[in-house]
């Protein structure tokens, strides 16, 4: 195996921002990932697994480890049980995310339709319970492969295990411990489709000619792409990872204090709980946050919730720029946000 020295972190990366990793080093297979991982104890330095980069806010001065980009791959389809019309369909952990949810419906599985082109890899999916447009991909994970870096064991994890939240999985909690290999999903065919969201819900009531029975997963796909296209900025111009935030979830009571002074202000219930409010809809409406940049960073102008970059615009900036934000909404609302992008030095 190769272990590359002061590697440049900012190509890796969506935001494309972030000093040098110390190590650097591609990992293709289990075998290798366990060499990476005796290469970091050998050194004495943590070590970071990277997926695709786009969730992460990389620091000026960059990673003082081993970086382990993950690129395990292959997908394959495992035994249908014909009851349930559900196969077991499976992806190493550095299968691109889109790819894959891609070549799951041209394989005639639905389910993950509409998480349609978020960037990423699979092994990465777990670790923040990917979601879009109604659907989470703890919904159809039946078992997360990792190589546990405690017990230096191959170990299987079901969902149960993985304590799936909103944007939040045990992952996040035991940070490091579990470097995820392959994926496990239980896939449908039978091509039942969830339009529920707002935004979908819209995007075929449009289009007079299709009824609800009659759309295909292959279509939702499609649409959210549609979706996606026209209110996220394109991350081969822009410097961004998404949503850089977290939408809060608030009490019945605080929601209730809140609607009172803002009685424009969204919500949904959250499943585990408590009411979730749209941040983009407090930047924009409370704040009017949409749209503004300081130096090279600022919000998006047709979602505030999405920081985005001009090339050349420095880690720190964004540190300032982003607790900006967390303090005028703060202020505005008495709620602390918080990041849903990881900061890395
Ligand atoms: C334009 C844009 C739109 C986005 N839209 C959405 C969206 O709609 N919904 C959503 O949920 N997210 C969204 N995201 C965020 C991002 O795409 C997801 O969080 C994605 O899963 C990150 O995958 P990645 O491979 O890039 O992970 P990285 O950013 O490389 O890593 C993220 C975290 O996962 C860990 N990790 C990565 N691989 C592994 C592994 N194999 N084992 C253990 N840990 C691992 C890393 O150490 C890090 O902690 C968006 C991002 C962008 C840029």
């Amino acid at each position: 195996m190769i272990f590359q020295e002061n590697i440049s972190l900012a190509q890796y990366t969506t935001f494309k921002i972030g000093g040098s990793a110390r190590f650097f080093c591609l990992v293709a297979s289990i075998d290798e990932l366990k060499e990476a991982f005796e290469f970091a104890q050998k050194k004495s330095v943590p070590f970071f697994v990277l997926g695709g980069g786009s969730n992460l806010l990389i620091s000026d001065e960059g990673f003082h480890g081993l970086v382990i980009k993950m690129e395990i791959r292959g997908k394959k389809i495992g035994d249908r049980s014909q009851k349930l019309e559900v196969a077991t369909v499976s992806a190493g952990a550095g299968e691109m995310w889109d790819e894959f949810v891609e070549w799951t419906l041209v394989n005639g599985f639905n389910g993950l339709e509409n998480l349609s082109a978020i960037p990423g890899t699979v092994g990465a999916a777990p670790v923040q319970n990917i979601g879009a447009y109604g659907t989470e991909v703890g919904q159809f994970i039946s078992t997360v492969h990792a190589f546990d870096t405690h017990t230096m064991k191959e170990i299987e994890l079901n969902a149960r295990d993985c304590h799936f939240g909103y944007r939040n999985s045990m992952f996040k909690h035991e940070k490091g411990r579990y470097i995820i290999t392959h994926v496990d999903f239980a896939l449908r065919n039978d091509g039942k489709v969830n339009v529920e969201y707002k935004d979908l819900r819209n995007y075929f009531n449009d289009q007079v000619t299709i009824t609800n029975s009659q759309i295909t997963p292959l279509q939702v796909r499609e649409a959210v792409i549609d979706i996606r296209w026209n209110k996220l900025p394109d991350w081969n111009t822009w410097g961004t990872a998404g949503s850089f935030f977290k939408n809060p979830i608030v009490t019945q009571e605080k929601f209730d204090e809140l609607k009172v002074k803002y009685p424009g202000m969204p919500s949904f219930p959250e499943a585990s709980g408590g009411i979730k409010i749209p941040l983009g809809w407090i930047l924009d409406n409370v704040c009017q946050l949409k749209g503004v940049m300081t130096g090279g960073v600022g919000t998006y102008e047709k979602q505030a919730l999405v920081i985005i970059t001009k090339p050349g615009a420095k880690a720190l900036e964004v540190v300032a720029f982003t607790q900006d934000l967390m303090k005028q909404v703060k202020e505005a609302t008495g709620i602390m946000i918080e990041a849903e992008v990881e900061w890395v030095n």
